[in-house]
């Protein structure tokens, strides 16, 4: 790939909704692009697009990246690309439904996706970054990240989903850390329901949402303002971002738990943990039906 000398985006999931409205920005704002998906009409059809704003280049890169084959051409890529100042982490897919009648081969692509494919492509971007000491990977997320204590309805059934969307918000917190003097920053952007093909297939029909969904383009808004603010997890719809920093505190006083003595109440176990029934839950252990937020992405 010839260098241009303009700053270089690699999008994944670039051929609809998100990566789509990113790759329409970062062009708009004089970035050249690579779109990463594996729909080659679509990509071709963005490609085409004339520029707006002066000369950009626009490759496409089509690959599966569940597969093995599909991730390490992404991989090998975005490692020969020159000047790569952004990438975005954002193919996905939905695969929503209850766990125990979720097709196996789903759960992985799910996992393959959302973790595996991130993982490795910001694994092949940062050393270019902090070899040049700039550089940034935003990592499409979810608010479903923060799902875990609520039940489904309304909330969908989506415990892989939701698992593997709460991987890249720790993942890309702990790399922050690891991050923090090179000058390289990383982002979880955690967007509500967006309105684009993502619900397609899943039977849920988008106009019955008991919300409006945000526009793509105010996500690529609010991720690459965030960017500017500094904010490492961006959450485009919430409005005090103190909550975060909150979250933040609550799991890190988890963390302090850490010492060798046992806690008195596993000292005192009064019934076999092998009996049948087991013991009433308690109302911290999950939130009750009812006090959920409506549907998120
Ligand atoms: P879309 O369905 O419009 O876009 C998904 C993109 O991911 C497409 O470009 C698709 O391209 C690509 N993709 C899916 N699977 C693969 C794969 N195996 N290999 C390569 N590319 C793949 O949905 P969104 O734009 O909404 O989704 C983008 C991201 O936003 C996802 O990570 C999603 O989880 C997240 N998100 C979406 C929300 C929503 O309500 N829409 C809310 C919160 C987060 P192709 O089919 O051509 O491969």
């Amino acid at each position: 790939m010839a260098a241009t000398g303009r700053p270089h985006a690699v999008i994944t999931g670039a051929s609809s909704g998100i990566g789509a409205a990113f790759a329409a920005r970062l062009a708009a704002d004089g970035y050249d692009l690579t779109l990463v998906a594996r729909r080659r009409d679509r990509l071709d059809g963005l490609a085409a697009k004339p520029a707006e704003n002066g000369p950009r280049t626009v490759e496409v890169h089509v690959a599966d990246l569940t597969d093995p084959g599909g991730l390490r051409s992404a991989e090998d890529l975005i490692a020969a690309t020159p000047n790569l100042q952004l990438l975005v982490n954002n193919a996905g897919f939905a695969g929503y439904g209850p766990f125990t009648a979720l097709n196996p081969a789903v759960a992985s692509a799910l996992i393959g996706v959302h973790v595996t494919a991130p993982t490795r492509l910001t694994r092949a971007a940062l050393p270019a970054m902090t070899g040049r000491g700039h550089g940034a990977v935003i990592n499409i997320a979810s608010l479903l990240a923060f799902s875990g204590s609520l039940p489904p309805g309304p909330l969908p059934f989506g415990a892989t989903y939701a698992a593997a969307k709460a991987y890249l918000v720790t993942f890309t917190c702990a790399l922050a850390g690891e991050l923090a003097a090179t000058g390289v920053r990383v982002q979880a952007c955690c967007p509500g329901p967006v309105a684009t093909e993502f619900l397609h297939g899943t039977g849920i029909d988008p106009a019955r949402l008991p919300i409006t969904p945000m526009d793509p383009g105010d996500v690529v808004t609010a991720s690459l303002t965030a960017l500017d603010l500094g904010e490492t997890v961006c959450i485009p719809g919430l409005g005090d971002p103190a909550a975060i920093e909150d979250y933040h505190a609550a799991a890190r006083q988890l963390v302090q738990a850490r010492g060798p003595a046992l806690a008195s109440r596993y000292l005192t176990t009064a019934v076999p943990h092998t009996q049948a029934e087991p013991p009433a839950r308690r109302p911290t252990d999950h939130a009750r039906p009812g006090k959920s937020p409506a549907p998120a992405g």
